[in-house]
Formats: structure tokens, sequence, C-alpha cells
């Protein structure tokens, strides 16, 4: 116990959370938000972390304030027990060695180590990354594979990002908004099937104020009581505070790149400090914080992808999307060649290594260029799997990259069952699907 360099603070709510957040703050005790630990909680709730040299001033301050909390634990450092010696079949070179024993003894990886993993080539090497990162999964969030949901309930957008089939002024099929029943009909469908969390995605559409998503978040906690994740882009602070007010638990907004020049290039209206920024204003208003990047942009290295990586851990963000590039017909980077399917589960592979305690689902872009891309990513460090549930008719015109696998609950269940995985006892399906 003696070498616990941080410990954590568990609360009893969100709100809480952020109140002695706050109130630490302003009596001078660093602290950080992070995703708790999931010995201590779930992965989808925020702790707040401290050094072991303000755990006393903290418990002190927390005491006076009349603060009920959960508890102070140690924050421990996870470690892979016997990982060099499950290994030690496998022919690998000396720093691949050197740096699987930093995993082992839960020593903190530099991004020149991050980036050396992402440039690992052979089939050999390629199977020893793969395997301690499943392993790595498997002691932090087990073998349960998280499943969600998404309704894509409009397609209009007023951002022109390069590389996306529904950008404003690309030819759709047809571009449509659902209505605040139609959407109920689509979530109510997944309430049924035992669905716990629903995503709310839609372009960057002003049509959708925060007034009518107010009204659309209170009716489905009404009707459902299902957990909520909006993904409808950039807004200011006091909109996603209101939406969060509203019943919103988790927040998507993927930052895409960290290398600010790749951002710029292709996303032409957006500004890289204000993508930043809005993902701090969600981690500051307590919401459950999703980002992710793609993979094999143009001009994107592995020391980029590494520096994604290395954001998400200090962001503390709790669900990680990582997919691949795919070109989409009628954008500006259509002839671009798409992203790896390799390159995209080693960016899986390590940033379950690196940020271990994490949501990372195997997604539906991976889906699209590899019919077996998400048992592959289920076995190599992702745990949850995200279904497609916008209504059919309106499906065919969410082509964000051409091709775009449609992952229904029969899908997902065969890709778990095929990674040897367990279903979540949540989903009421039939005993033969089991
Ligand atoms: S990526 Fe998002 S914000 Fe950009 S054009 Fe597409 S829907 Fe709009």
């Amino acid at each position: 116990m003696n070498n616990i360099q941080q410990y954590i603070i568990i609360c009893y709510s969100t709100s809480q959370m952020l109140r002695v957040d706050s109130l630490l703050k302003a009596l001078d005790v660093t602290t950080d938000l992070i995703p708790t630990p999931s010995e201590y909680g779930s992965i989808c709730s925020t702790a707040i972390a401290i050094s072991k040299e303000d755990k006393e001033k903290a418990e002190k301050i927390l005491q006076e304030g009349n603060f009920a909390i959960k508890g102070i634990y140690p924050h421990k450092i996870r470690k892979l027990a016997g990982l060099m010696e499950s290994l030690k079949h496998n022919v690998i070179s000396e720093p691949f060695k050197a740096i699987i024993k930093k995993v082992e003894v839960g020593e903190t990886l530099t991004k020149e180590e991050i980036t050396f993993l992402l440039k690992i080539e052979g089939e050999a090497e390629l199977k020893v990354l793969f395997e301690t990162a499943d392993r790595m999964r498997k002691e932090i969030v087990g073998d349960v594979v998280e499943v969600r949901a998404a309704i894509e309930f409009s397609n209009y957008c007023d951002k022109s990002c390069h590389y996306c089939g529904i950008r404003k002024g690309c030819t759709v099929p047809q571009r449509y908004r659902m209505t605040e029943d139609e959407i109920m009909e689509a979530v109510h469908e997944l309430h049924d099937v035992g669905i716990k969390t629903v995503v709310l995605q839609s372009g960057e559409d002003e049509f959708y104020t925060v007034e009518e998503l107010t009204k659309l978040i209170k009716r489905i906690k009404q009707e459902t009581k299902m957990g909520i994740t909006l993904s409808v882009g950039e807004r200011s602070y006091e909109e996603y505070e209101a939406l969060k007010k509203a019943g919103a638990n988790n927040y998507l907004l993927k930052i895409e790149t960290t290398n600010p020049e790749i951002f710029q290039f292709i996303h032409p209206d957006d500004d890289f400090e204000v993508r930043k920024q809005c993902a701090q204003w969600l981690k500051e208003l307590g919401y459950v914080n999703a980002s992710g990047n793609m993979i094999g942009l143009p001009g994107q290295r592995p020391e980029d992808i590494a520096e994604d990586i290395l954001y998400f851990k200090k962001m503390g963000i709790h669900m990680i999307g990582i997919g691949p590039f795919i070109p989409a017909d009628g954008t500006p980077f259509e002839k671009y060649p798409q992203g790896s399917v390799e390159m995209t589960l080693k960016a899986v592979a390590v940033t379950r290594l690196v940020c271990k305690n994490v949501y990372i689902p195997a997604t539906t872009a991976l889906a699209s260029i590899d019919e077996d891309g998400q048992r592959k990513a289920l076995q190599a460090g992702a745990n949850s799997l995200m279904l497609i549930s916008t209504p059919p008719k309106y499906r065919i015109n969410y082509q964000i990259y051409s091709g775009k696998n449609m992952i229904d609950l029969d899908s997902a269940i065969q890709a778990i069952k095929d990674a040897g995985r367990k279903l979540p006892k949540y989903l009421k399906i039939l005993p033969e699907e089991e």
C-alpha cells in the first residue's frame, strides 16, 4: 500500500461529485476527473483523483463540509501479473519485451513506446499485442460486451467536414428529420429488447434546439428510464449544461485527430481549440465523456495516433471509439485511401493498454471494411458494440462513409459469440439466440 501515489474519491451522484470537486479545487487541492476504476463502481461514472499528499487535507475539507461520500480509496496501479511468463514461448524483439514488462508492472508508457507498439508488424508480435490488450480488457472490464444502440435522427448538417457523406452541400438520396414520435417509436423498440442506453445522433442541425432536445430527453426518461447519449456536435457551454440538466447522461464528441494541422485540413469549418474546449466543458459538467479518432487520415502518422491516445488518457475520456477512415462518395476525400484494419486494431489494443479503465467499442466503421472486424476488435481490447437502430427508411440516408455496415442485434450477438464473449444479461433475447 505504501507505493500508492494517488487516491480517488467516490461520490454518491454526479452532482455530488461536481460539488466536491469544485470545493476541493477552491481550497487548493489539485483534482482530476477520471472514469471510476472498475473495482469501485461503473466505469461509466466519474471519480475524483487526488495525490497522496492531498489526501488528509481533502478528508478534513469533506468532514468539515459534511459531505457523506462513498469513500476515499487507493488508486491502484493496474498490473498484469505473470504476463512475461505467459508470453515466454513467443519470439518478440527486445524493445517490445521491455514495453511488455512495463505493462506487467503497471508503469506508464511514454509516447515513444506507444508509437513503437503502433508500428509493430508481423504476425507473431501482433498476436502478442492483441493478446496482452485482451487480457487487460478481461481483468478490468470482464467478458460481458456492452451493447448500445444509435438512432440517427437527422442527416441535416451545417458543416462540411471533408470526409463526411452527409456534409452540407453533399448529395444524399434524401435529407430527413425524424419527428419526436418517430424517435420515440424507435426508442421503445430498443427498450423492448432490453437495451439500456440509446445514442441520439445527428448532424449539426440547428432545427433541434435545446428546447426540442430537452422535450425529447424528458420523454425518453419518463417513458423508459433509459440512459441517453447525445451526439449532436459542438454546442455552447450553456446548451451542454441545459441538456445535462434535462437528463442526458453521456455525450459523444469525437476529436477525430489531435494533430492540429490534420484537424484543420479535414474540418474546414471547425477550430481545434474549440473542439477541445467543448470536450473540457462536457467533462466539467459531469457527462460521461465519449470521444474517438479516425485511423488512416491523410498525413496521419503513428506518432499522431500515439498523441490521440495520450489525449484520451489525459482528458479522462470514458468511452473511446476508434474507427478507420473510409472515403465517402461525393466528398472532397472520396479518392483518398481508406484506413487499414490492422492499424485500427493496433490502435484499439494500445488504447486499452494505456487508458485501461475505459469502454472501447468495436466500431461500425471497422465492420464496414472487414466483415469479421468487430470480432477482431473484441479480441484486441474492445468491450462494447453499437447497433444502428435508425428506422430502415432513413438509414440509407445516413451514410457518413460509403458502404456503412448496418449492425443489428443479430449481427452484434454473432460477433459477441464469435469472439467467445458474454452477452449482457439485460438483453431480452430468445433462448435459442443465447
Ligand atoms: S462529421 Fe458531423 S459535423 Fe462534420 S459534416 Fe458530418 S455530420 Fe456534420
